[in-house]
């Protein structure tokens, strides 16, 4: 059976729990928070939330390692909001802020908080390689701005022209929320693309 892990350090742990056991059963998923847990887990996880705090409880936590080897031998990750940031190549500084250290498992720039404030958080429709219609109903809150892609990452979502979705290998990274929307679309896709037999 496929198991997916959330990584529960810190975010909206519970939503992403709730959008997958949605297509893979309440047993498909589990929660992440040491390097024992991450052993057992098909796929991963990054939630939204607070891209420094994740950050900063990986090393807390002694998971950093061991998920920098996991990454490396083609743990499937999907990485959404601040996941997106942890998950990132390179960070340019974000607006009066601290930045996170990043996993490197995606070869993309990424400045924080670069749509502006909570006040300016959205929903606008996304485009998504591989989905049918509709588009898919993005949800950006503090949402972080692709600044470019490198040429070991392909983007495959887009806001209007804007890429806002991007993927190496098995490592996905979202600049907005699917797991807010209601829609079950993004993680079906994750899921059947990334983990054999899933
Ligand atoms: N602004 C957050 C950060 O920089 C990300 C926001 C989110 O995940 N909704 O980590």
């Amino acid at each position: 059976m496929t198991v997916v892990g959330v990584l529960a350090l810190q975010g909206d742990v519970p939503e992403h729990r709730a959008a997958f056991a949605r297509v893979l059963g309440p047993d498909g998923v589990v929660l992440v928070r040491t390097a024992r847990e991450l052993a057992r887990v098909d796929a991963l996880v990054i939630p939204g939330g607070e891209s420094t705090t994740i950050s900063a409880m990986l090393d807390k936590g002694g998971l950093r390692q061991a998920l920098v080897e996991r990454i490396g031998r083609g743990l499937p990750v999907l990485g959404t909001c601040a996941g997106l940031i942890v998950l990132a190549d390179r960070l340019e500084a974000s607006p009066g802020g601290r930045d996170p250290t990043t996993l490197r498992a995606l070869d993309i720039t990424v400045r924080r908080n670069d749509f502006g404030r909570q006040r300016e958080s959205f929903e606008a429709p996304v485009r998504v390689e591989g989905l049918r219609a509709p588009p898919f109903p993005g949800v950006f809150i503090r949402a972080p701005r692709i600044l470019e892609v490198g040429r070991k990452a392909t983007p495959f979502a887009w806001r209007d022209t804007e890429v806002v979705g991007v993927r190496a290998g098995t490592v996905w990274g979202l600049s907005f929320h699917p797991e807010l929307s209601g829609d079950p679309r993004i993680a079906a896709a994750f899921l059947r693309t990334n983990v054999p037999g899933a």
